[in-house]
């Protein structure tokens, strides 16, 4: 089918469903993915329409009936050797075949490396918009428009855009921010599986390659326990001592935009706006101010501890609990406490 342009006139009536698009990676389902369907399954819900996952891959089998087990009403597996890996032609193409065949209302994709990417790519194929970077969905009910909100002006506001003549309703959203669907072995949907036509010539850019980091991964994500610090920290040193911290309470460390533009922690660390969102059960934020574009990333977390000798910190205004004191007497102090119990 041919490219729709950007404005021309669409009958808004013929697009339903809600589509989420599944990453996986060597077979196993990304969390985005089920985070998404976490959120779809309300937004699909509250206008009775149906939640699809939308599964691309190689040996696509057992991941898409587990997708339908996280709330799925219906999966459609998009199975070819050249799908195995992401590449932004071969995704491009075949998703937005399937979108002007099928008619989606909305489109859900993970703000991810890959999701980033896709994203435009696929808004600018199928000629509608894009709202990148969403942190929350909501729909109204008389309409079906989604509303989608996401920080703007350096995170200092918070938009909510819509997407008023143009389908389907495109959003890539923050991984992490959403709660994950809930698993039921009971839960029964429909497979389709879909013939996708795809040869070499199609991909420009191939992948000839996939080296993992030999670093350790940092699961931020999933961590319960979090200790960060930030520019308070002063130096590489000084995060030897949250990294102590973190090992003694089990969790993972975590990194204001500060600390990891001077250095001392690598990016991956970083929480935040431009950073990865956190919601830990604990959250100790040690020399860290508490800018907007933080705490954007860590407001969802049980319980924020904040350790800051500026007792005007504006962290101290979303802390739970606020220490007023120097990072270095404190920290050891605890630790010790920790030792001897
Ligand atoms: P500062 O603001 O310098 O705060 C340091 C704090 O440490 C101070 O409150 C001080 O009182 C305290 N302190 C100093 N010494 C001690 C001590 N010995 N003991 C106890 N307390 C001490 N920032 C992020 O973190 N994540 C992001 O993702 C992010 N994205 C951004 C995106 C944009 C578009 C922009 C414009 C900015 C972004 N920022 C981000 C940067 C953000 O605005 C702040 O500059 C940054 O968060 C400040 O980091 P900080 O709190 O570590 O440093």
């Amino acid at each position: 089918m041919a490219r729709t342009k950007v404005n021309q006139p669409i009958n808004l009536d013929e697009y339903k469903d809600i589509w989420v698009i599944i990453e996986q990676r060597e077979g196993k389902v990304l969390d985005i993915g089920l985070e998404l369907l976490g959120e779809g399954k309300k937004l699909a819900e509250k206008v009775g329409n149906k939640l699809v996952a939308v599964l691309l891959g190689h040996n696509n089998g057992d991941s898409a009936k587990e997708l339908i087990k996280y709330g799925a009403d219906k999966v459609i597996s998009l199975d070819h050797k050249l799908l195995k890996v992401y590449t932004t032609d071969a995704y491009t193409k075949v998703i937005s075949d399937i979108i002007f065949d099928k008619k989606p209302e909305s489109v859900l994709i993970g703000a991810t490396t890959i999701g980033r990417d896709l994203g435009p790519r696929l808004a600018g194929r199928v000629g509608t918009g894009l709202i990148a970077d969403c942190t929350k969905l909501e729909i109204d009910e008389t309409d079906g428009k989604v509303l989608q909100t996401r920080p703007a002006f350096g995170g200092n506001l918070m938009a909510t855009i819509i997407c008023p003549k143009n389908r389907p309703q495109m959003a890539t959203v923050r991984p992490g921010v959403m709660e994950k669907a809930d698993y039921d072995e009971s839960k029964t949907g429909t497979i389709e599986e879909i013939y996708v036509k795809l040869e070499d010539k199609d991909i420009r850019a191939k992948v000839v390659d996939v080296i993992k980091s030999a670093k350790n991964h940092v699961s931020l994500t999933d961590a319960e326990i979090i200790v960060a610090g930030g520019r308070g920290v002063a130096g590489k040193e000084g995060f030897e001592l949250i990294e102590k911290l973190a090992e003694k309470l089990g969790g993972e460390v975590g990194a204001s935009r500060a600390a990891v533009d001077s250095g001392w922690i690598g990016h991956d660390h970083q929480i935040g706006q431009t950073g990865t969102t956190v919601r830990p059960r604990l959250y100790i934020a040690c020399g860290i101010s508490g800018a907007i574009q933080h705490l954007t990333g860590v407001k969802d977390s049980d319980i924020i501890v904040a350790i800051n000798k500026n007792p005007e910190a504006p962290i101290f205004k979303v802390a739970h609990y606020g220490i007023v004191a120097n990072l270095f007497d404190v920290i050891p102090e605890i630790i010790n406490e920790l030792d001897n119990d």
